[in-house]
């Protein structure tokens, strides 16, 4: 660092968690953003002695840190947020979401679906999505032009979609967006495996030689529900983690969502194969999946992220709330009030969330180098005073709502609770006109 520094903005004024391990938060702190990426970190002050040019984003009164990671989600499923609730995963599915997807998911619905998720995203404070779902080249579109990060995949199932007639189809859907998002800044390109019981062997392995071939993540839901296992050792005399191992589908690239009935012999596997998990409780909880274990696997050393699954089955993208209810939820199910302390949650929403995606060497902790990804947290009204300890702030007090700025490699995407990139009303009431077409009221 040197004097007369060249930053495009220098975020000022707040408490700074950089999320690095060991790191303590710097408190009137600064954070100074040049060609997209974190340029200098410290205590304002200091920053400000460096008499640099360039913008001011004002934190006064805010936790600065990481732009929050959202491992597993369905974007446009938005659309049918609240079309069925209080059914088990299966009749949900089958009954109800399926096929309403199949009537009416076409491009468009897509699209304005996704432009919905990203809106509340953003607002929420989440700077990276996931997304398996289909039509992905239109995700990624609304994804870019909104400025957000995305780790984007044309789902595989083993039967038709609103957009491919079968597998053949999907993977060749899939190998064009890899081939087409290779190296973008935002768009991570992916690919994605409905679950062990909905592809089959073969497609599974077809999968996994793609996600290889191009080295990129494999999302897959994993270990649901009850029935899912009973099916799995019914049909193949194996559990679903040890059918996906014995395939030899499952590696440091899977990220598997939810992992919720895993026996100890399954937890071993997904860290002896360094597969991430993506924990959904919400999702888990609201269709009666049960919990997973994440203290087991985190102890077990398996990495773990946060996702909220898509919104027919959360039904919000509010990985804030999320977080907060999984540091309580796991507290009551072991008794014990010291499991999953308020930073490991916090680190579970940053940056352990962005080693889930592989993304830890870009984003996930405000590191000088790294793309700059953060957001703005005010600590403001009675339910934030006083704050004695940000982590416990974060986990335990702060509301989504309190999320003033976001910034997304260094762009400016959200500013006092404006979406910058998107016109949230026009979205809004493009989806309310269409929820009059999927159930005319
Ligand atoms: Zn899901």
């Amino acid at each position: 660092m040197s004097r007369g520094a060249n930053w495009d903005i220098l975020v000022l004024g707040g408490t700074v968690l950089t999320m690095e391990p060991g790191s303590s938060p710097i408190r009137s702190g600064a954070v100074a953003i040049a060609d997209g990426r974190i340029a200098a970190v410290g205590p304002a002050e200091e920053l400000l002695e460096m008499a640099p040019s360039g913008e001011v984003l004002n934190a006064g009164n805010c936790l600065i840190l990481p732009g929050l990671v959202n491992t597993h989600s369905h974007l446009a499923m938005t659309v049918l947020r609240g079309i069925a609730d209080d059914l088990p995963l299966k009749q949900w599915l089958e009954s109800h979401i399926w096929p309403a997807e199949k009537e009416h998911m076409s491009r468009e619905v897509v699209r304005v679906g996704t432009e919905l998720a990203v809106a509340e995203q953003l607002l929420g404070g989440v700077t990276t999505t996931t997304d398996m779902y289909f039509f992905g080249d239109e995700v990624c579109e609304v994804l870019v032009g909104a400025g957000m990060r995305g780790v984007v995949a044309e789902s595989l199932i083993g039967f038709a979609t609103p957009r491919c007639a079968g597998p053949d189809e999907m993977l060749e859907r899939q190998r064009e967006l890899i081939e087409a998002y290779r190296d973008h800044h935002l768009i991570t390109p992916s690919v994605a495996a409905h679950a062990p019981y909905s592809v089959s062997a073969a497609d599974l392995v077809r999968e996994a030689e793609l996600a290889e071939e191009y080295g990129v993540p494999m999302q897959i839901h994993l270990a649901e529900t009850r029935w899912e296992v009973e099916k799995l050792l019914a049909d193949k005399g194996m559990s679903p983690v040890a059918y996906l191992a014995d395939l030899g589908v499952l590696s440091d690239r899977t990220v598997a969502a939810h992992c919720v009935h895993v026996s100890p012999e399954d937890i071993g596997l997904l860290a002896e194969f360094e597969t991430r998990v993506s924990h959904n409780p919400v999702s888990n909880l609201k269709l009666a999946s049960g919990v997973s274990p994440v203290p087991a696997l985190v102890q077990a050393g398996v990495t773990v992220g946060l996702g909220t699954d898509g919104a027919a089955s959360n039904n919000g993208l509010n990985l804030l709330r999320d977080m907060q209810l999984a540091a309580l939820l796991h507290k009551g199910v072991a008794c014990d009030p010291t499991v999953l302390p308020a930073r490991a949650m916090v680190e579970m929403a940053t940056s352990r969330g962005a080693r889930v995606l592989g993304l830890d060497s870009r984003i996930g902790t405000l590191s000088e180098g790294l793309e700059a990804d953060l957001i703005c947290v005010a600590v403001e009204g009675p339910h934030a005073a006083p704050m004695y300890d940000p982590f416990s702030h974060l986990v335990f007090a702060a509301r989504a709502t309190d999320v003033r700025h976001v910034m997304i490699g260094g762009r400016v995407v959200v500013r006092n609770r404006v979406i910058l990139t998107l016109d949230r009303e026009r979205v809004e009431s493009q989806v309310r006109a269409l929820s009059e077409k999927i159930r005319p009221s």
